[in-house]
């Protein structure tokens, strides 16, 4: 039987996009420590800083093209049932043709009513002004989950990786929970590869069968499709 594979991206797939993790970079997020610009306190403090600091990595996503890891998901998705769990806020694995995606911190291409989350909207350009507002008149905020906050997609993402027989880690330091306490859902059986250059990504889970691969995302992930599709498809 094919395996059904769940892949979980972080921050370091669209690394060779361009697009900067924080991580790498003194836990700094483009020179922003993510408590001025990346918590509902920031927001109360400093709206229009908050704004801007989004306004500018929109800018950054806008301009930016998937790499060989968002199209190697593509390629495993022509042989295999394959759900993509992303930590990311930009749109590089909707870019590449990426199916069943489902994003764990929301979508910076889209913009919530601050007065009702489940008014959410998609944004035509970069901006959202300190004045935009939604239908019930209340100030539009990105449509991000940010630290401090619920993550709502947190369920359903449990609910995919239960049923996962491999996981493919990529990109993601494995410290931001809830999301990196996913990997304890993931069936005891089911096998676990992590791709991360680093080589210092410690898997929060009890499982046993985690297969590291210290690369590039451009690198491991294709190499790692043609592995599963030339073994299972
Ligand atoms: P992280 O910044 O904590 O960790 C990034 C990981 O990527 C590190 O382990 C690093 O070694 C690895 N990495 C760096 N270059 C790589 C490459 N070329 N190929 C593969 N791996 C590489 O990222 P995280 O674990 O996703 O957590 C950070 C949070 O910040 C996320 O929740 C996300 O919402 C947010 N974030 C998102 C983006 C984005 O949307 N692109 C960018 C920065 C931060």
């Amino acid at each position: 039987m094919k395996p059904h594979i769940v892949v979980f991206s972080g921050a370091g797939i669209s690394a060779e996009s361009g697009i900067k993790t924080f991580r790498d970079n003194d836990g700094l997020w483009e020179n922003h420590s993510i408590h001025e610009v990346a918590t509902p306190e920031a927001w109360q403090k400093n709206p229009e800083l908050v704004l801007e600091f989004y306004n500018v990595r929109r800018e950054q996503v806008l301009n930016s093209k998937p790499n060989a890891a968002h199209l190697a998901i593509t390629e495993l998705q022509n042989h295999f049932e394959v759900n993509v769990i992303t930590q990311n806020i930009d749109n590089l694995h909707e870019q590449a043709n990426n199916k069943n995606i489902l994003h764990l911190h929301g979508e910076i291409t889209k913009a919530r009513s601050t007065a009702n989350p489940n008014l959410i909207y998609n944004l035509g350009g970069p901006k959202i002004s300190l004045g935009d507002t939604c239908e019930l008149g209340s100030q539009l905020r990105p449509h991000i989950v940010w630290f401090g906050e619920a993550v709502p997609m947190i369920v359903p993402a449990t609910e995919i990786i239960e049923k996962a027989n491999i996981v493919i880690v990529v990109g993601s330091s494995l410290v931001v929970y809830p999301a990196a306490g996913l990997l304890e859902y993931a069936p005891i059986d089911s096998k676990i590869y992590v791709i991360d250059p680093s080589g210092e990504v410690s898997v929060p889970t009890q499982h046993k069968n985690i297969t590291f691969i210290n690369e590039k995302a451009s690198l491991g992930l294709p190499k790692l499709a043609q592995k599963l599709i030339e073994e299972y498809a």
